[in-house]
């Protein structure tokens, strides 16, 4: 009796039992010829226009150009929160702040389903190095070592599933030789997917000895809205305190302290925003105030940044010629982004929050041998949610019905898809935050912008093909008012579709840097 009860049970479940044993067998005998191995290079704070591809006037980035000329460019891609860990929550689950949880610095839930967890389980081997910033330990990944929170540029600690030690050596560098063993030791019948992630050009911009050299006193091209006086525009861009003039520290710029301050004194010195500053120019002391001072802060804060970003456009150079020298670079897809943009100066601004493009547009550049045609540029919007599922989508995965990004492979293919996003939804919730950003959110559409700083009650729109720099708020604009109401009515619509029911609109941030 209990042997056909046996019988009976096999022959019920039996289909079930072969599906589950082929799902088991298959990533062990995963051909890593047929599915792409994928390296994805991901820097921090790294804005579109500091790469040459992307038309930068300020940098020369050779082997980021070099990539974009072998693969695809992005020229509409978008960050949906644009601050550091709710970008990688993002990038790592396909979804938006208020689902994944991780609407400011909160402790990424590790217990979810990423990405990386996905293509593991279907037998890729899975790495993450560098800036991970998610408060909890790595999931997903049979190799991880990560910098602590923020991590240093100099000589920096880094955590392992074991425990944790201290590298000697620069940041950039270091990530890079740590992502080559990755790639050196893997096993070789497996596809792999491995995150390389930079903390670099992060503030507070230390480059490595050779680039601080190259890059001293170099005069550095000044953007169009470096002084932007904010006229038309709401209170949050003139309450904010990420000026490039007003809120650069004596730390940001690399003033030195007198020699017999130690400690906290210190730490308080070079926390100062000053006013006034003494340089050594032709055999004399010079002090610079106000314009002279601030066309100085700016050379001096581009610098730096754009020294460390040259460290970056090394390791990349590194990693294609690893792959090159592999028999690798044919059956991998590289990946260069960065978490957000930045901004260089830009509304006479640095870092980023805000919905302006300098700090939403993430660099976005994909080569995928024998799919993306060398050297192309695409139009067509695409959004920090749809890397998850073009991962999947590159695995031969299905995608998880709960991610909320597109698969960009018909993008990558050239294709253009019937219906795509002609708009995007966005969402900041820092506030107050590190630099006293409003809260807001808001949509991009291919030729406007609608922003709403939600705690103030404060609307602004702009014209992006009349006006790409962002100077003229037209929300008030008798003329605009049909365009204005279009808008809203898009924004809403998104801001249902995407499941955003303000979870997170009066939650206070956890404390955290960005
Ligand atoms: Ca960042």
């Amino acid at each position: 009796m209990k042997i056909n009860l046996g019988f009976r049970f096999l022959d019920r479940f039996w289909p079930a039992l072969c599906a589950a044993l082929v799902c088991w067998l298959l990533p062990a005998y995963a051909d890593s010829k047929t599915r792409p191995n994928i390296l994805f290079i991901m820097s921090d704070d790294h804005a579109a226009h500091a790469i040459s591809a992307y038309g930068s006037k300020v940098n020369q980035t050779p082997n980021i150009d070099r990539l974009a000329s072998t693969g695809m460019r992005f020229e509409h891609c978008f960050c949906v929160n644009s601050i550091c860990s709710p970008s990688r929550a993002t990038i790592l689950t396909g979804k938006y702040s208020h689902l994944n949880g991780v609407p400011t610095f909160n402790r990424f839930d590790g217990s979810q389903p990423t990405v990386a967890k996905y293509l593991q389980q279907a037998g890729y081997y899975t790495g993450m190095i560098g800036k991970w910033h998610l408060g909890s330990d790595p999931t997903g990944f049979d190799q991880w070592e990560i910098l602590p929170g923020q991590g240093v540029y100099f000589n920096p600690t880094f955590i392992h599933a074991g425990g944790r030690h201290v590298i000697q050596g620069y940041v950039t560098g270091i990530i890079t030789d740590l992502s080559i063993d990755f790639l050196k030791n893997r096993p070789k019948d497996r596809p792999f997917f491995l995150m390389c992630h930079h903390k670099a050009p992060h503030r507070p911009w230390e480059p490595e000895a050779k680039y601080r050299a190259d890059f001293a006193g170099k005069e550095i091209h000044e953007p169009a809205t470096l002084r932007d006086d904010y006229a038309t525009r709401t209170d949050a861009i003139r309450e904010c305190t990420q000026k490039v003039f007003y809120d650069l520290t004596r730390n940001d710029l690399k003033l030195q302290p007198p020699g017999d301050l130690a400690g906290p004194a210190r730490s308080q010195w070079l926390g100062v925003k000053p006013t006034a500053v003494e340089i050594e120019a032709g055999g004399h002391t010079i002090v610079l105030t106000n314009d002279a001072l601030h066309d100085w802060m700016y050379q001096r804060y581009m610098q730096d940044y754009l020294a460390c970003v040259q460290s970056v456009d090394d390791s990349v150079g590194r990693l294609l010629d690893w792959l090159d020298q592999n028999g690798l670079a044919s059956n991998t897809v590289v990946i260069y982004t960065s978490d957000q943009g930045f901004f260089l100066g830009d509304h006479g601004l640095f870092d980023k929050r805000f919905m302006y493009e300098a700090s939403v547009k993430m660099p976005f550049i994909v080569r995928w041998p024998g799919v993306t045609k060398p050297g192309t540029v695409q139009e067509l919007m695409a959004i920090n949610p749809d890397f998850a599922p073009t991962f999947m989508g590159m695995a031969g995965l299905p995608m998880p019905a709960d991610m909320q990004g597109v698969s960009l492979t018909p993008l990558l293919k050239g294709e253009t898809p019937p219906g795509w996003r002609a708009s995007y939804y966005y969402r900041y919730y820092h506030d107050p935050g590190d630099h006293n950003t409003r809260a807001h959110y808001g949509i991009r559409t291919m030729t406007h912008k609608l922003i709403y700083f939600w705690k103030k009650d404060q609307w602004e729109m702009y014209d992006l093909v009349r006006d790409p720099d962002e100077l003229h708020n037209l929300y008030n604009d008798p003329a605009q008012q049909e365009t204005v109401a279009k808008l809203k009515a898009e924004l809403y619509r998104l801001k249902k579709e995407v499941k955003d029911d303000d979870q997170y609109a009066n939650q206070q941030p956890p404390p955290g840097t960005d």
